[in-house]
């Protein structure tokens, strides 16, 4: 059964992909030499859409289309294509304030759902590099840089209500992506459904017991009512490790097709929690080079090294880029006046702090249980020592959850996370 599809929408091959590309002018400018010395490849590990990487001799491009279904489901979960356009109005509306932090935006064809970016080279993707045991010693300091100047240039702390008004009319029109959000993070993983998953039978009792924990519940729900209503700034919406690309000396934030206007801490708490879970993957490669050479302290580190970045950027790009409705400047330009506003920045990044912990604790747990999972636990072979890994995980997020309260600074979140390790997985190494 094909889904409909608009009047000239036709998804990309390499071959139907290459006489577009030609037609465009600066594109083909960009890639150089003839389309035939052209190399396309389509990557093909794109969760939802076609990617199709282009090499040029002078230059690269990136083109990625939306399919009118979920590309790792098929067509029986149709999407909508729209995704691909809010994907790049994302870089339009942020792109300004993130000059290199995200693929520079080229294109944009409203009737093939295509947008086009910059191709990042030598760059790969960070969840797999951290899985290959790899540090990239930027890349957390980068990724909170883009959070902290998207939370705080595309908010009205920046801007003139009128504008962020338009934005946030335009963003809340993204609709089935904010839906697979609510459903996918705040609610499926507390329910008996078919496209739920996790390591059976060996978490049984764990996941029945989620389940059944009321306040749990209601701690998610909370957050679920956060998303869904507080529109503090243009979020990414699914920043995850696979969501950052990384070379050497650089960093870039892709992927943005979920952006809505939302609470800040949901994009550093979906980072957090995916460093967290890299983190609790460890001990389920315990045969691997990056177990002997303090790899597992090292990805714990990057959770406080995000942490501290985004809240050092976030309080010193608010106090300079103050000209929004939002805390007008002219009302505390006198000493005390400055004394409120320091105080005013520190609250606000407090509570910023309390939704992180809590965003990461449900993105924890509806990695593990839910229907998306994460290569990190994915890839522990022994079902065993995967749900023991899983289940320190899964102990952090209810205590993130439930007693957000006892985690005063970040680093209380990393001793408790490395006594949830070493309380699951201790044996584990003793005995390898
Ligand atoms: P999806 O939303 O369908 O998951 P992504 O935007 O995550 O698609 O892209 C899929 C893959 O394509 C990425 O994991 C990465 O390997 C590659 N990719 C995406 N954008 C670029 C880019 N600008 N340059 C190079 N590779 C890219
Ligand atoms: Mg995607």
């Amino acid at each position: 059964m094909a889904l409909h599809t608009p009047e000239g929408y036709r998804a990309f091959t390499p071959d139907s992909l290459r006489p577009w590309l030609a037609s465009l002018p600066a594109l083909a400018a960009r890639l150089g030499g003839s389309p035939q010395q052209w190399q396309i490849s389509e990557v093909g590990d794109g969760n939802l859409n076609l990617v199709f990487l282009v090499d040029g001799t002078d230059g690269g491009v990136c083109v990625k289309q939306s399919l009118p279904y979920v590309r790792v489901v098929g067509e029986s979960w149709p999407m909508p294509l729209e995704r691909a356009w809010f994907e790049y109005q994302h870089a339009v509306v942020a792109g300004p304030h993130l000059a290199g932090l995200i693929p520079a935006p080229l294109h944009y064809d409203a009737t093939l759902f295509a947008s086009v970016v910059a191709l990042l080279r030598p760059h790969r993707v960070l969840r797999g590099e951290l899985l290959a045991g790899q540090r990239y010693p930027q890349a957390a300091s980068a990724v909170a840089e883009f959070v902290a100047r998207s939370a705080v240039h595309t908010s009205p702390l920046a801007q003139p209500l009128e504008a962020v008004a338009g934005q946030v009319a335009g963003f809340a029109a993204n609709l089935a992506l904010t839906r697979v959000t609510a459903e996918l993070v705040f609610a499926d993983p507390f329910e008996a459904l078919p496209r739920n998953r996790w390591t059976s039978p060996q978490l049984d009792d764990t996941v029945a017991a989620l389940r059944a924990n009321a306040p749990l519940r209601a701690a998610v729900a909370e957050l679920g009512h956060r998303f869904l209503t507080r529109r503090e700034a243009l979020l990414h919406g699914d920043l995850h490790t696979g969501s950052v690309m990384v070379s050497a000396d650089d960093t870039r934030v892709i992927d943005a097709e979920f952006a809505l206007y939302g609470p800040v801490g949901f994009d550093t708490g979906v980072f957090v929690a995916n460093l967290l879970m890299a983190y609790f993957a460890q001990p389920g490669y315990s045969d691997s080079d990056a177990a002997h050479s303090g790899y597992a302290d090292w990805l714990l580190e990057q959770v406080a090294v995000f942490w501290q970045h985004f809240a050092r950027r976030y309080d010193a790009l608010w106090a300079a880029h103050a000209s929004g409705d939002a805390w007008p400047q002219r009302l505390f330009a006198d000493a005390d006046g400055q004394a409120a506003f320091a105080a005013g920045r520190a609250r606000r990044l407090a509570d910023i702090y309390q939704d992180t912990l809590g965003f990461a604790g449900a993105e924890i747990v509806r990695r593990i249980t839910g229907f998306a999972h994460n290569a990190d636990f994915e890839r522990i072979a022994d079902p065993a020592l995967r749900a023991r890994c899983e289940q320190a995980a899964l102990a952090l997020a209810s205590e993130l959850l439930l007693q957000p309260q006892a985690f005063g600074h970040i680093g209380a979140v990393l001793a408790r996370a490395q006594a949830q390790a070493d309380h699951h997985t201790a044996t584990l190494e003793a005995a390898a």
